[in-house]
């Protein structure tokens, strides 16, 4: 039985290995593609998503809510538009920022002899990368502390640009559900709460002399795709402050290797202003290293 097991475990092995090596030679030989693609429509959808929410919340749900020439709705509106625009800011200082090994200065292109026994060759590089670097096949080089490739800011997340794309999430995330407060307010009060059900298909067709249920399916598809907003960009935001609260990385969540207490390890990523980067994507913040000589915690010291 214990044998059978073991030759099971194998054959998925070898099968989900295939299906790897399929994939990666898939995106080597479609690389432009693909990219040519993927992120310009990751990218149309998230600004059409943002866009619309914001504005669909400044026209609509808002004014539902609150008058519409009181102070409270101004403060909104502010808040809602410095939100958008710390999404974007952040989005577009993390796309123009480069963490590849290849950015490094030359001379700390070469491992300090310490530490070489720490440091690995790519052989698509054809160069000596620090510890944490890997190589993205999408980019074409090696990325410090390799997180993952995002398609919406069309780079690696890395060393130098994990704190601009950590603030994007979290002004996504609480942009989000902001908005979702906002619009399951505004279903409520609208009285659409009824055709806001997860069956929304089983409310078209059925006879209605309501004649604001057309108005009513709108908003309540709107409530809809702003919980899916929400659920996404919550989930994601919620992944990279556990890895960055670990000091790991995607690939590896659960390594403990690197971490060096919370306080630490975020400011390893937001820099040494901490969590003041989160007033401007612009606002100067150094990092304590260039992403080449990584601590790790004392019992895994080598
Ligand atoms: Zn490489
Ligand atoms: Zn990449």
């Amino acid at each position: 039985m214990v044998k059978f097991r073991v030759l099971i475990v194998r054959r998925v092995m070898c099968i989900l290995y295939c299906w790897e090596e399929a994939f990666l030679d898939f995106l080597d030989r479609h690389n432009t593609k693909l990219q040519a693609v993927l992120h310009p429509l990751s990218m149309a959808s998230l600004v059409s998503v943002i866009g619309f929410l914001l504005i669909y919340d400044i026209l609509y749900a808002l004014p539902g809510l609150m008058d519409s020439q009181g102070l409270c709705y101004k403060l909104n509106c502010m808040w809602s538009i410095f939100m958008v625009y710390s999404i974007f800011s952040n989005l577009w200082v993390c796309f123009w920022t480069d963490t590849s090994v290849q950015a490094l200065p030359v001379h700390r292109l070469r491992p300090p002899q310490e530490e070489a026994h720490l440091w690995h060759y790519c052989a698509t590089c054809e160069i000596m990368v620090p510890p944490r670097a890997w190589h993205c096949r999408l980019c074409r080089v090696c990325s410090l502390k390799r997180d993952h490739h995002c398609t919406f800011t069309a780079n690696c997340i890395g060393h130098f640009n994990q704190r601009y794309f950590l603030v994007f999430l979290f002004y996504g995330t609480l942009g989000s559900f902001q908005s979702l407060v906002y619009n399951f307010m505004f279903v409520w009060k609208s009285g659409a709460f009824i055709v806001a059900d997860p069956f929304l298909i089983m409310s078209f067709g059925q006879p209605s002399r309501d004649p604001s249920m057309g108005w009513k399916v709108l908003i309540s598809m709107v409530l809809k795709v702003n919980l899916v907003a929400a659920m996404a960009a919550g989930g994601m935001f919620f992944s990279q402050m556990l890895m960055v609260y670990r000091n790991s990385t995607c690939f590896l969540m659960s390594d403990r290797t690197y971490d060096l207490g919370a306080m630490n390890n975020f400011r390893q990523v937001l820099g040494r202003r901490g969590f003041w980067t989160l007033l401007s994507a612009h606002l100067n913040s150094p990092l304590p290293h260039d992403g080449t000589e990584w601590q790790m915690t004392k019992h895994t010291d080598v």
